[in-house]
């Protein structure tokens, strides 16, 4: 079986990854080791931070390892906040001031459309990577709706889910039509690219 390590240090995180993969491959998904230190996320691409993430990971452990990075893209903001999303409302923002600022940017436009982008890579020590993108439709209500979840959750309407927002759905119904549901869905089916795996 494939072993690999998750560059994400949120537990939360690793899990719901491991939960997508492990309905399509057999991964043997291990948690990112304690000591190693966080990566500035400094490229301006989503891939290219996803990149950043796995190879600074797969170069302390010397296993393959899994990143990703996601962006909102909203239309009215010309693709804002994108590649800069976690920090919206400046360095260090915690994710209701994003959400506080994202509310406030569109307070009266109509026009509501927006996308979560998640890029997901699989780096091997040798070099190769598959990289793989997921996308999910929606638009940005105008008030927060929902207790679950996190990040921009209680703002984001995908387009698949009768209204509701991602924080009114559950665990299950998110991930069947989420961004990283997508980009994790989308690598796993191409795990048989790799010659080890
Ligand atoms: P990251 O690349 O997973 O660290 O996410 C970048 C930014 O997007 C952070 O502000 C996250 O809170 C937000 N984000 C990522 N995925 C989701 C999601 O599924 N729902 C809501 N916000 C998300």
């Amino acid at each position: 079986m494939l072993r690999v390590v998750c560059a994400s240090a949120n537990p939360h995180k690793v899990a719901e990854i491991f939960e997508i993969i492990r309905e399509i491959a057999q991964v043997d998904l291990l948690p990112r080791p304690g000591e190693l230190a966080d990566v500035v996320e400094d490229a301006d691409t989503l891939a290219g931070n996803a990149r950043l993430k796995a190879v600074a990971v797969c170069a302390a452990t010397g296993m393959p390892a899994l990143a990703d990075d996601t962006g909102l893209e909203v239309d009215a903001l010309d693709g804002r906040p994108g590649v800069i999303t976690a920090r919206f409302a400046g360095v260090g923002a915690t994710d209701e001031r994003n959400r506080k600022k994202l509310l406030q940017e569109l307070m009266g436009v109509a026009n509501r459309a927006a996308r979560f982008r998640t890029v997901a890579l699989l780096r091997m020590p040798n070099g190769q990577e598959i990289v793989a993108e997921g996308v999910c439709e929606g638009s940005i209500s105008d008030t927060e709706r929902g207790e679950r979840g996190f990040g921009y959750d209680s703002v984001f309407i995908p387009a698949l889910s009768n209204g509701r927002t991602f924080a009114e759905m559950s665990i299950a119904d998110k991930h069947a039509v989420s961004h990283r549901g997508n980009a994790f869905r989308l690598l796993a089916s191409r795990l048989g690219e790799l010659p080890t795996a």
